[in-house]
Parts: C-alpha cells; structure tokens; sequence
C-alpha cells in the first residue's frame, strides 16, 4: 500500500500516544515498516540509524531470530494462561529466577506486569500495602521528583513530575509530593552553581520535604538512577550518595525506577549496580524483551517481600497478562543472549567509553552547551552560540533539529532543546561514527536555519 493511503488510515482511525492529534493529521506520520540491527526502514525506503532503540528498550537490536524463536515456540506450547487462583506455567517461573540471579542480592522475588506503567501502578499500591502491614497506614505520601516520568496510568502521572501531564486528566492520586531533580545544567548552571554542591542541595531537599511531610507519614521515594525521559538527566557524582545519607537516617523505602537503566544501558545490570544503591523495589520493563513483546515488573527486596508473604495474606492486584508466556519466553531469551554475548559488560568497558569520547567532543560545535553520556546513554544542551544560553523555548530548536536528523537519517529524540541518544547496546563503533556524524549535520543545518533570517528560506530548509 502506498505511503499516503497509510497516513490517510492513520490520520482517520489512529489516536497515537503523546501526539498533537490534528497537527500529525495534517503533516501525516512516517511508516515504519522494517528493522534490522540498529537501522529501521521507512515505507519511503529510506534506512534510519536509530538512535534511541525504538523507545529506549531495543537494547539487543532488531532482528534477532533467537527472539522469534523462542515466542514461536512458546506461542505452539502454551499461548496463554494465566498465574491467578493458584496456576503458574515454566516461562514465568524462569524468568522470576533469572531475574532475581541478576539482580542485586537482596531481590529475590519478582511481581509481573504489562509494561512499565503497571510496573509503577503496582509499587505504589505495594509501598502502601507494605506500611499498613507493619501497622503504620499512615505512611502513606510517596515523595517522587520534578519532571520525573513514571508512565502514562493515573499512577503513573501521579508518581511523575510532568507538569504538562499533571495539567490533564483531572485529580491525581492523593499523597505524592515533588521534590527538585538534579539537573545541573538546567537549575545549577544559570546561578553559577558548583554541580557537586547542587547535588548535595537536591538531596536536601529530599530530606527537607521528608521533614515538612513528617516521617511518619512518608512512605518512599521513587526515582531513576538516570532520568530518562526527563532529558537523560546524569545527576552529579555527589547526588546519590548524598540521597543515600539521607534515606540512612529516616525509615523510608526506597524505589528506582530501572524502566530505562535496567538490562545495560548504564554499563550495569541495573543502574542501581552503577550507584551502588540497594532498592528495596525495582520497577522494570522495555529492555527485558528488548521491546520485542511488552512485559514488565517489580523486583522486589526481601524486607517487604517477606513482610507481604507471611503477614500479607492475599493481595489484591494483578493484570491478565502478568507473566504472559510468550513475553516472559521471549523475555528469557533476550536475558539469556545479554548474558552470553557479555552485552552489558561490553556497554561498561569498551561501546559506552567509546560513545563518551565521540560524543564530548560534540561540545566544540557552537550550538552545544554540553555534551553528557554515560554508558549507552547520551545529551546534547543546545544553545544560542551569542551568549551561551538557552534559547527562547517557544522557537522551537529542539524539534527543528530532530527533524533535520530524521531527514539525515537518524533518530534522535528531543526534550524541548536538549537532544537525546539511547541507542540499541549491540551498535558498532562504527555505527556510532555513523551516528556522531549524522548528529554533527543535523547540528549544522540547524545552525545555518538559525542563521538565515528570512523566514521564506527557513521554510525551505525545512525537511
Ligand atoms: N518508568 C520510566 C522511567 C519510563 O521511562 C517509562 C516509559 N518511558 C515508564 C516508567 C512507563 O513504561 P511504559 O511505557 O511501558 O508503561
């Protein structure tokens, strides 16, 4: 079929997710119709490098018969069932003991869900469920961070600190409070901040917030190792350790969100190894199929495992597809091929040092403020090159220049002027000069848009 009877479907039937509905109606969305690799196909024929592994789950790259395989197989065995009333099926149970092995040693029992959302959807019911076992209900409040993406379900929202999200939909989940994230070159930078004393006063806040709350109410605080979709947020070195101090002296549990650190992205199993941090849940999801089937979960510590299994009785949750058998089979695959082919290890010694060299020296061109990566995790700050500050949001630079890598063939995300990187973790050095200088044009065009004051002309450029 043609490509624009596809966008005429499209624009007639398709609500997409996080889209401006009327305005992809009349530009009309790009088909995606094949992958290999780290390149995906367009029904145009042109072949993409994507730079964001699909949505940051991709991790072992597209194509891989393995994965196939293992879902046909299982699809034949036992396409369906379910792990209510008392049933469980082997890709399910497996899947539970591999994860639990690669996680950090006190996760010892996994909660299966859909997709990352559900992932969150459950620790929030957990954490609550937790305290009011031990005969504390009113630990209730939840204290999650500023632009902080937790997923999509009222939880979700809830738990995350969008605000563009927290203004639709109506009321939120009740007692979830917001503290400041660690994002230095946005906060820390513009009042000349040392980024290692910003750090330690964004774990203040964590501490000054428990305070106002009271302990005695406060319940956990969520966070991710590396705020993704937030803008691939590195925090300073001194943040977590400084937050760990804090979470030391009160007793509050701690939940990371490993949705996008999870399954090698920083170099580690879980971005918690990389921190040196010990979760007492473990929301995960995307790169445990590596995308190729949705799954997702809650990796959950002994302290409030063992609270909800001997004093819990039943607990009254769960999804159709907990644990589905062609996702976990699929997902076991996937885990079983990280591990053989020493994918996470080579993310941390060789692709991910690799990455960081070629991307900091993004930081010449003049529209970066900074360049930031850590394992296969990347962020350009653009800047007006005058006076080395953000530009005025609303000219839209962000989404200029990820349209002009779209056009040169690569995908590159954009948060507002902050451009993003997540590729799959099997790319090549190669494939990363590839990507390095197909990021360097897009740059330049985006200058040169810049450059040309004539809007007529701005016009054309456009891809
Ligand atoms: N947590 C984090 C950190 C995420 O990045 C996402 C998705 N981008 C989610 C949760 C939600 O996952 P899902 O889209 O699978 O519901």
């Amino acid at each position: 079929m043609p490509t624009r009877d596809y966008q005429a479907l499209d624009r007639a039937h398709y609500l997409h997710p996080f889209t401006d509905f009327k305005a992809l109606g009349e530009e009309g969305s790009r088909i995606i119709e094949r992958a290999e690799g780290v390149y995906i196909h367009d029904a145009e024929g042109n072949r993409i490098l994507d730079g964001m592994a699909g949505l940051w789950c991709v991790n072992l790259g597209y194509g891989r018969e393995e994965l196939v395989a293992a879902a046909t197989e299982q699809m034949r065995q036992l396409p369906y069932y379910n792990s209510f009333f008392k049933t469980a099926h082997p890709p399910a149970i497996r899947l539970a003991e591999t994860l639990c092995r690669l996680a950090p040693a006190h996760l010892n029992h996994v909660f299966f869900t859909g997709s990352g959302s559900e992932a969150n959807d459950t620790v929030l019911r957990m954490v609550r469920r937790y305290w009011a076992l031990k005969g504390r209900p009113e630990k209730q409040w939840v204290i999650g961070r500023h632009n902080a993406y937790h997923g999509s379900t009222v939880a979700g929202v809830s738990l995350g600190g969008m605000a563009s999200m927290h203004a639709q939909g109506g009321p939120r989940v009740p007692k979830i409070a917001h503290v400041r994230q660690p994002y230095w070159f946005q906060e820390g930078r513009p009042a000349g901040q040392d980024p290692e004393a910003f750090g330690r006063e964004c774990a203040l806040a964590l501490e000054v917030k428990i305070q106002e709350l009271g302990e005695e109410q406060v319940a956990a605080f969520i966070a991710e190792p590396v705020q993704g979709a937030g803008g691939a947020i590195i925090p300073p070195a001194s943040y977590w350790p400084a937050v760990k101090a804090v979470l030391a002296r009160y007793d509050i549990l701690l939940v990371v969100d490993e949705v996008i650190c999870g399954f090698g992205r920083l170099g580690e199993w879980f971005g918690s190894v990389h921190y040196d941090l010990e979760p007492d849940l473990m929301p995960i999801a995307k790169g445990l199929s590596s995308g190729y089937l949705p799954i997702g979960g809650v990796l959950v510590g002994d302290r409030v495992a063992e609270t909800l299994i001997e004093e819990g009785g039943e607990f009254f949750h769960g999804f159709t597809y907990s644990g589905h058998p062609v996702c976990a089979a699929v997902a076991q695959r996937n885990l079983e091929l990280l591990e053989a082919e020493g994918v996470v290890e080579r993310v941390r010694d060789e692709i991910g040092p690799y990455l960081a060299r070629r991307w900091k020296a993004l930081e010449a061109h003049p529209l970066v403020g900074e360049a930031r990566s850590l394992g296969l995790i990347g962020a350009l700050e653009l800047v007006d090159p005058e006076s080395g500050e953000r530009f005025d949001e609303s000219l839209g630079v962000g989404t200029l220049c990820r349209d002009l890598c779209f056009a040169g063939g690569l995908v590159m995300r954009s948060v507002g002027d902050t451009m993003i990187i997540s590729p799959p973790l099997v790319i090549s050095p190669a494939e990363i000069d590839e990507l390095i200088e197909k990021a360097h044009r897009a740059l330049d065009a985006t200058l040169a848009w810049l450059a040309d004051t004539t809007t007529d002309h701005q016009e054309e450029c456009l891809p």
